[in-house]
């Protein structure tokens, strides 16, 4: 699925937590083997500490989590950044910072 041109911290795959909706049973950060996610202590929840972890078109812990807390990019939003990325490529600049999905980082709680 990624584009083997594209560094793994621009191909913009990872799971986003809908705090909304989320029980924190933790059950996403037991069951994926690639520790992306992490227990914050602070607020007893889970989050994406490292996203890129993620392996690019899994979304089993989506699939596992009871309340559908977790979100993965459309086929739409990764074409999308794929295209800025090979644009900003083209143009000889560089992507500012963490691509990003619904502007905010993966890690940081949806409103
Ligand atoms: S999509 Fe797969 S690899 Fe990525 S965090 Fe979920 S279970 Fe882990």
């Amino acid at each position: 699925m990624p584009d083997p041109g594209i560094p793994r911290e621009k191909f913009p795959w990872f799971p986003t937590i809908d705090y909304g909706v989320c029980i924190s049973d933790l059950h996403c950060l037991n069951f994926c083997a690639h520790e992306v996610f992490e227990w914050q202590k602070e607020t007893g929840r889970p989050i994406v500490a490292h996203p890129y972890n993620c392996v690019p078109g899994c979304d089993s812990c989506a699939q596992e989590c009871e309340v559908q807390a977790i979100r993965l990019p459309s086929k739409q939003e990764v074409q999308e950044a794929l295209r800025r990325v090979r644009a900003e490529s083209r143009n000889g600049t560089q992507p500012k910072g963490i691509l990003r999905m619904g502007g905010r980082l993966p890690s940081e709680p949806a409103e």
